[in-house]
C-alpha cells in the first residue's frame, strides 16, 4: 500500500477543496504519517475521509477536522499549544510538524502510553510533551499558550484553559452535549472573545467535565 500516494491525495480532495488554504497546515498534514498512529488493522483506511477508532470508545478525527482546527488555531513556528485529549498523539504530531512545542494531557494511561510510542515511531517525541490526568485545569505549570486544542467535548469550555491562554490566544474546542459546537475563543483586550465554526462529533470530555458546577 503506498501511503505516500494516499496522504497526498487525502490533502489534494479532502482538505484543499474544503478550504484548508494554510501552507504549514497542508505541509504538515502531507508530512505526518497517520498511519503510525491508528491500530494496525485499520492502517489501511487511515487516509479515508473518517474518524477510526483507536481503542474502546476514543476516535482519531477526520483528517479535516484536525486540519481545520491546525488553521484555525492560528499557530506559528515557536509557538506553544495546549491538548486537551492526546488520544492516538496524531494532532499533537501535526502540531509539532507546523514548528510547534506540544504539551498534551490524556486521561486514559494507556493511551498516552500507546502515543508515546506512535510520536516515537514518527519522530516527533522531541517537540511533545505527554501527561497522564484530567485536562479539565490543563497544564497551569507551562502556561501560558498561545493556542489550546480542545478535542474531548466538554458542556462547557473549562475555565483554567481560557486563563492559560496567552493575550491574543485562541482556544478551539467542541462544545455541548452529541452533537456539539466547534467554538473559538480568542482572549484580547482583556476579555474573551467566542464564535462558533461548525457542528462536530466528538468524544465527551471526562472527569471533571461532567459535573462543572463543582469546579468553577
Ligand atoms: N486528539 C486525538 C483524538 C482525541 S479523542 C488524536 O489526535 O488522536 C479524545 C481523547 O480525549 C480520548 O483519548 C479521551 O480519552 C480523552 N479525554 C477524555 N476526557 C479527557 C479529559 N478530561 N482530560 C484529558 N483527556 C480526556
Amino acid at each position: 500500500m503506498d501511503f505516500d500516494k494516499q496522504r497526498k491525495r487525502m490533502v489534494e480532495r479532502q482538505l484543499v477543496p474544503r478550504g484548508i488554504r494554510d501552507g504549514r497546515v497542508l505541509t504538515a498534514m502531507g508530512a505526518v504519517p497517520r498511519h503510525l498512529f491508528v491500530p494496525p488493522g485499520q492502517r489501511r483506511y487511515a487516509y479515508d475521509d473518517c474518524p477510526l477508532p483507536i481503542g474502546p470508545d476514543q476516535t482519531i478525527s477526520q483528517p479535516y477536522i484536525v486540519a481545520l482546527m491546525s488553521e484555525r488555531a492560528g499557530l506559528t513556528p515557536g509557538d506553544r499549544a495546549l491538548e486537551i485529549g492526546t488520544g492516538s498523539g496524531y494532532q499533537a504530531a501535526v502540531l509539532a510538524a507546523m514548528g510547534v512545542t506540544v504539551w498534551s494531557v490524556e486521561i486514559a494511561a494507556g493511551l498516552s502510553r500507546q502515543a508515546a510510542a506512535n510520536l516515537g515511531d514518527a519522530g516527533y517525541a522531541d517537540a511533545v510533551s505527554l501527561r497522564v490526568g484530567d485536562g479539565w485545569t490543563g497544564w497551569p505549570e507551562e502556561a501560558p499558550f498561545q493556542a489550546v486544542l480542545v478535542t474531548a467535548a466538554p458542556l462547557d469550555v473549562p475555565r483554567p484553559l481560557l486563563e492559560q491562554l496567552d493575550e491574543g490566544g485562541v482556544l478551539v474546542a467542541p462544545v455541548g452535549l452529541s452533537v456539539q459546537d466547534l467554538v473559538l475563543v480568542r482572549r484580547e483586550g482583556g476579555g474573551y472573545h467566542r464564535q462558533s465554526l461548525i457542528p462536530v462529533r466528538f468524544v465527551p470530555m471526562r472527569g471533571r467535565a461532567e459535573s462543572p458546577s463543582e469546579g468553577d
